[in-house]
């Protein structure tokens, strides 16, 4: 007489989230994604030495997006260019042009 136990499937996958309640974390778009002259949606980099464009990456298919939350929130983001991490709100964001810096003297 064999007793065969129900197989449980651990499907269960528990994924630890990193993301402290209240703070943000968001996407951004990487440098060579960017086309420069082209609107993204984002923040300028708070660094002065830096300045340049951070694009909020597109949500991904299945998620939802992250604008349907509370627009007054400050989120932290890393800037891709320099990697200086600062707060920006998030109802700041608008649209830039994306300009990279010209090599010039
Ligand atoms: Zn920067």
């Amino acid at each position: 007489m064999s007793i065969k136990r129900p197989s449980k499937s651990t499907g269960t996958a528990v994924r630890k989230s990193v993301t402290s309640p209240g703070m943000r974390h968001v996407d951004v778009t990487a440098p060579h994604q960017m086309i420069p002259g082209d609107l993204y949606s984002g923040w300028l980099c708070k660094n002065k030495s830096c300045g340049l464009l951070i694009a909020i990456a597109p949500p991904q298919a299945g998620s939802k997006p992250a604008s349907a939350q509370a627009d007054d929130q400050l989120v932290v983001i890393k800037c891709p260019h320099c990697g200086d991490e600062n707060l920006y709100r998030w109802s700041a964001r608008s649209e830039h042009k994306y300009a990279v810096k010209s090599a010039g003297p």
